[in-house]
């Protein structure tokens, strides 16, 4: 088929972060595109994801800032939280967002079918309507969703796709997981005064973090009122005639909750997708293997963001999308570079970090050197909190290069992005050393470690 034969030029399949940034860049080099998107555009970061989390992290943490507020000379009277108003100023937010989105493809003349499309062959999309479309390239972003385990009474408990949209605020919250949206929502929930009970199958909170920082928020989030369970899922789910669930953790007696979410990771969105008309086999969690670019085994056919099961976060989708746009549409085609991916935890307080931890560079370079900063941030001393950041580089020992940057405390993701660049850009810790510190402030033992 020649070129301009073709329907469009690109067609992609899930309007999220990686299909939205993949439409517009494709649109902007020139090409006929159209999206598909079967729920609501934005996807999940911004519809059930990172940003109405962000926003009741913020909101629940007033329930920290009113309580010190007293320290420094205010008085707080009729202090009340309404779960209802934040409930719905969060989703309203969401709705706006919605709306951004949607007019950024309207303005770059991306066409947008709002309903489920599957893949009908190398070149072709079906809608469910019926219709058939043809296009010179496809590209699938379509994402992920949360894995439900198997045990009884699994109906009655609720993921991140159902949280932000609670009724009412439970007194009495369990969380199966502890990896980034259980210990996120764990924060949310204790900091609004939920009990809250985290469940998990090992002993280990955020696999993957440094083991320190791990540590002490385990340690704070415990000192808070967070229980945790560990080494014993959930094992049963009943719903009592009053409306509360027992819930059976291991083989101890069950405990009463109000609601239980599962959080126990998400896997790529692919069943029924149709991705066997263009000879594409799945791989083992059901993720749609691809190249460097982003390319399928089927040439035409790329796939973006969640659904490849590379790093399920929305920035690195959107980079994914970019790449595949100005790879078959502008100048140049480009690998997505993974290293140095900084991420964070919105827990309270947040954990954040980039490069390498203590125990991989031990294990990848052997002679490291480490450095800490264990502190009591002034803001804490001043309102009466125990409570202690604790910051960490891991450095070659003979190079000095900063291999890793790791950080707990207040506002460490918002300090970590800028530590990323320096750890990017190969510095080393006498670099650190020789930058003046920023006074007062948390950042300022960034380069003070001794
Ligand atoms: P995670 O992979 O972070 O954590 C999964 C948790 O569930 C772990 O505690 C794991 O236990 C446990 N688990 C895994 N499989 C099972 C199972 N079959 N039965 C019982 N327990 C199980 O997943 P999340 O759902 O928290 O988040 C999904 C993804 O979303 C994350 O990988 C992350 O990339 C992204 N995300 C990112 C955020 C951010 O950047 N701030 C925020 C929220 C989500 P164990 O550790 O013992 O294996």
């Amino acid at each position: 088929m020649a070129e301009q034969d073709y329907d469009y030029d690109l067609f992609v399949i899930g309007a999220g972060s990686g299909g939205v940034r993949a439409s517009r860049i494709a649109a902007s080099h020139g090409a006929r595109v159209a999206v598909a998107e079967e729920y609501r555009i934005g996807g999940t970061c911004v519809i059930r994801g990172c940003v109405p989390k962000k926003l009741l992290v913020y909101g629940s943490h007033f329930a920290e800032e009113l309580q010190d507020a007293a320290h420094y000379g205010w008085t707080v009277e009729g202090m009340r939280f309404d779960w209802g108003t934040l409930r719905d100023a969060v989703l309203r937010d969401v709705d706006r967002l919605n709306a951004n989105y949607t007019q950024t493809l309207e303005n770059n003349g991306v066409e947008r079918f709002l309903e489920r499309a599957t893949i009908a062959g190398p070149n072709a999309v079906r809608l469910v309507s019926g219709r058939e479309i043809s296009a010179r390239h496809i590209l699938v972003a379509v994402g992920a969703w949360p894995v439900l385990p198997g045990f009884d009474g699994v109906e009655h408990c609720i993921t991140s796709n159902e949280v932000f949209h609670l009724p009412t605020l439970p007194r009495r919250i369990v969380i199966q997981g502890a990896g980034y949206i259980a210990m996120e929502f764990a924060g949310i929930f204790n900091a609004l005064g939920c009990e809250v009970t985290v469940v998990n199958r090992s002993d280990q909170i955020l696999r993957g973090y440094d083991e320190s920082l791990r540590d002490r928020l385990l340690q704070i989030t415990m000192a808070r009122g967070i229980v945790y369970r560990f080494n014993c899922p959930i094992a049963r789910v009943e719903k009592k005639d009053n409306g509360c669930l027992a819930v059976s953790i291991g083989k101890h007696d069950p405990i009463e909750a109000d609601a239980v979410l599962i959080a126990t990771g998400r896997r790529p969105k692919t069943d029924g997708l149709g991705l066997e008309n263009a000879g594409i086999e799945l791989g083992e969690k059901g993720e749609i293997p691809v190249n460097e670019f982003s390319q399928t085994v089927c040439p035409s056919i790329h796939a973006v963001g969640d659904v490849t099961d590379r790093v399920q976060l929305t920035p690195v989708a959107i980079r994914e999308g970019h790449a595949v746009a100005d790879g078959l549409f502008g100048a140049h085609r480009q690998a997505v570079d993974y290293s140095c991916i900084p991420t964070a935890v919105f827990s309270q307080p947040p954990l954040a970090g980039v490069g390498l931890t203590e125990g991989q560079a031990r294990e990848r370079h052997g002679n490291i050197k480490v450095y800490t900063s264990d502190f009591r941030p002034m803001k804490n001393v001043f309102a009466g909190r125990i409570e202690r950041g604790l910051y960490k580089l891991v450095t070659h020992a003979e190079t000095g290069k900063v291999l890793g940057v790791h950080m707990i405390g207040p506002d460490s993701p918002e300090i970590l992005q800028a530590a990323a660049i320096a750890v990017r850009a190969g510095l080393t810790k006498a670099d650190f050393d020789a930058t003046v510190a920023l006074h007062p402030s948390m950042a300022e033992e960034l380069v003070l470690m001794r």
